[in-house]
């Protein structure tokens, strides 16, 4: 008898440690997270101005997603919507004011998550789609596919109607200043006789240059959690290379189980380290918080030498935004449509 009502006890304290977690009557329940990216981001090199700006356009973001779900809008509507304000704005580096790659071109890489069923699109290398994330949901809604590359990817995109622009949209003067200082940077490494390979490496991670990813998860009235993540990559960046933002599982993951997330930061390490989908696998293996979840997951990103941060939105409407960097554009509205908007730690 007492072999078997200790395990019982066990499940029944379990369960309810995870109520009382789930339900502290004083912690906030938010509805939608978002980031603009994280890197060397200091006030220092801030003007009040642009500071202000970027406040203006992640509070427009939140309004909009918050607005969604305010009216019983899904969870995938609002994070799509909120992407689209921050790929609209030159200042992150997503679509208009996506960073340049070495050859002088705008790649875009996008991908989004719905929770609920767990179908998942992705563009990657794309260079005409206005809104990356677009593309991305029609993959996910208008193909049998979940990721599409390059050329192919812009032609399924035109012929469901997704709306296409010049290349040329999608410049900014400070992104193109950002790839004259890598590609000074590459040339003095070559007449150096820095080996190859290690020039070829610096120039493709170009760490000082490389924020301002955009990324957002929801969770609706309906209790379901949707992640998105839009990106330029990184400036310099060579031969086709893909980071993790359209890689489901590393840059993207979100299960109605536990937790949608999206991440920035040095694409490589989160592709090795499946960084989203890990923080899902120890909340759901484990019965980790997601503030447990993501802290661990993103101390692994760091021991690795791997920087950058994350949003992570549970299905209770507890959040993380942990990061390893000065900084990162970042910004959260309650279930009440209270805003939290912030640039650097804390
Ligand atoms: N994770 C992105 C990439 O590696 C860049 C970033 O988030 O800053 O492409």
């Amino acid at each position: 008898m007492k072999k078997m009502i200790t395990p019982f006890i066990t499940l029944l304290l379990c369960t309810l440690g995870l109520i009382a977690r789930q339900q502290e009557p004083n912690r906030k329940q938010y509805t939608l997270v978002i980031h603009g990216g994280a890197g060397t981001i200091v006030k220092t090199a801030m003007t009040s101005a642009k500071e202000a700006a970027y406040e203006e356009v992640l509070t427009k973001a939140l309004q909009t997603g918050y607005h969604i779900l305010q009216e019983g809008g899904a969870a995938l509507d609002a994070v799509e919507a909120t992407i689209h304000v921050l790929e609209d704005s030159p200042l992150f580096n997503a679509a208009k004011g996506a960073v340049f790659t070495n050859n002088g071109r705008n790649e875009l890489d996008a991908s989004i998550m719905d929770g609920r069923t767990l179908n998942a699109g992705a563009v990657a290398g794309v260079t005409n789609i206005r809104n990356p994330i677009t593309a991305a949901r029609a993959v996910m809604e208008k193909s049998e596919h979940v990721m599409l590359s390059g050329k192919g990817a812009e032609n399924f995109a035109q012929q469901v109607g997704v709306t296409l622009v010049d290349p040329s949209y999608f410049y900014t003067q400070d992104r193109w200043d950002a790839l004259q200082r890598a590609l000074k940077k590459d040339s003095t490494a070559a007449g150096e006789n820095v080996d190859n390979r290690q020039a070829a490496k610096a120039g493709t991670v170009n760490r000082d240059d490389k924020f301002g990813t955009v990324g957002c998860v929801a969770l609706d009235q309906q209790g379901n959690l949707a992640a998105g993540t839009s990106t330029g990559g990184m400036t310099n960046k060579k031969f086709g290379r893909i980071g993790d933002s359209p890689v489901i599982g590393a840059g993207t993951y979100a299960n109605n189980e536990s937790v949608a997330v999206s991440c920035t930061g040095w694409g490589e390490f989160y592709i090795r380290h499946v960084v989203a989908h890990d923080i899902a696998a120890l909340m759901s293996y484990k019965q980790l918080s997601v503030e447990e979840a993501a802290a661990a997951v993103m101390a692994k990103v760091a021991n690795a030498g791997g920087d950058g941060g994350l949003i992570a939105l549970d299905k209770a409407g507890n959040m993380a935004m942990p990061f390893n960097t000065e900084g990162m554009y970042r910004g959260a509205v309650d279930r009440h449509g209270n805003i939290e908007v912030k640039i650097y730690k804390d």
